[in-house]
């Protein structure tokens, strides 16, 4: 196990803008360590920094307390997964297991030991004769990963291995590989677009955008507490209102946006119009201005909340769940709402 940290990294592909822009980030040891956020933001390339995979402009990286910047990856002790898992098509699964053991020149015995117990923690073991074009997408991610553990890694970098499955494999292969991580308690950076994702595993998540790290912190802390109004709009779905007042932002979840008439304690009152209602299921959205900001309310589809599209209703959000941004800056300002900006 090991803990990975850079300082100051950097990436300058050409004369653009730095596509990694002076990172600084350390992991806990043995943490899940999410990095996410929109495409082109970064987190790739940051990734194959800390892999060996991409030279750094500027700036380090350690592993385990030790600089490892000028190493290849393989002296790193990482193991990777991508996306496209990378399995070799003509060789059985137990071979594709084995492949790095064989590389190494572990006797045989050895890597049989091995390729079972990779093979039995990830639930693979019925079909180490086949070949990869006979496994479904998520058998097939159980391989990579298989074949990245038996090397015993220090740290697992995972670039969205689960984004080839579609949604339901999704859910059971975030299940199970967040269960394995936390079996091996091996220290994992694992890099998504996807808040579900981010969300439902990691232990802290790095929100990125252009380069820089905008927030690094719980799902509970990223979500409650949003540093900036990109990390307050980049996670929830739909993402947080955000309403101008004065050189303000007044943020809100649309869960906290409700009838004032049901509101108790201290709380906002905002004029909401209904535009359009949507039934999920097992909630509902509802969609309106208040003057002339666009903003959503999310009900339970078990709470009693009567509206009509057209109509005009006094909502509230309780003093306690309004977040205050500068509107120039997009960063938030530390305490409560002040009242008196709000008519
Ligand atoms: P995605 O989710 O789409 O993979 P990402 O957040 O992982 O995006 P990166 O792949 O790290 O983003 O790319 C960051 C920026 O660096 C992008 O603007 C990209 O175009 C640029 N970039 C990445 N690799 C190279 C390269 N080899 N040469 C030039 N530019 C590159």
């Amino acid at each position: 196990m090991a803990v990975i940290e850079t300082r100051a990294i950097t990436k300058r592909f050409g004369d653009g803008p730095a596509a990694v822009d002076g990172i600084d980030l350390a992991s806990a040891d043995g943490e899940f360590l999410v990095l996410l956020g929109p495409s082109g933001c970064g987190k790739t390339t940051l990734l194959r920094m800390i892999g060996g995979l991409e030279p750094p402009t500027s700036g380090d990286v350690l592993i385990g307390g030790r600089v490892v910047t000028g190493l290849p990856p393989r002296a790193r002790k990482i193991a990777m997964v991508f996306q496209s898992y990378a399995l070799y098509p003509h060789m059985s699964v137990y071979n594709n297991i084995a492949f790095p053991l064989k590389a190494a020149k572990l006797p045989k015995a050895e890597q049989e030991k091995k390729v079972a117990w990779a093979a039995g923690i990830l639930g693979i073991d019925p079909y180490l004769q086949r070949k990869p074009r006979q496994l479904s997408g998520g058998q097939r991610q159980r391989v990579a990963l298989a074949r990245a553990l038996v090397r015993d890694p220090n740290v697992f970098l995972l670039d969205e291995p689960l984004s080839n499955l579609d949604a339901q494999r999704r859910a059971s292969a975030r299940d199970e590989l967040q269960g394995f991580q936390r079996q091996i308690g091996t220290t994992t950076i694992y890099v998504t677009h996807d808040q579900v994702e981010a969300m439902g595993m990691g232990d802290r998540i790095a929100v990125i955008n252009q380069g820089t790290i905008r927030q690094l912190g719980t799902p509970r802390e990223i979500y409650d507490e949003p540093a900036d109004t990109f990390v307050a709009t980049f996670l929830g779905s739909p993402p947080m209102n955000l309403v101008p007042r004065d050189d303000l932002l007044i943020g809100f979840r649309p869960e906290q946006f409700s009838p004032a008439a049901g509101a108790s304690g201290a709380f906002t009152t905002f004029p909401f119009h209904v535009h359009r209602e949507e039934y999920l299921g097992a909630e509902r959205l509802v969609y309106g201005e208040t003057g002339p900001t666009k903003v959503v309310a999310r009900f339970p589809i078990t709470a009693d909340v009567p509206v009509e599209t057209g109509r005009t209703y006094e909502f509230a959000v309780p003093d306690g769940d309004l977040k205050i941004f500068d509107a120039a800056s997009g960063l938030r300002r530390p305490g409560g709402a002040p009242k008196l900006v709000l008519r």
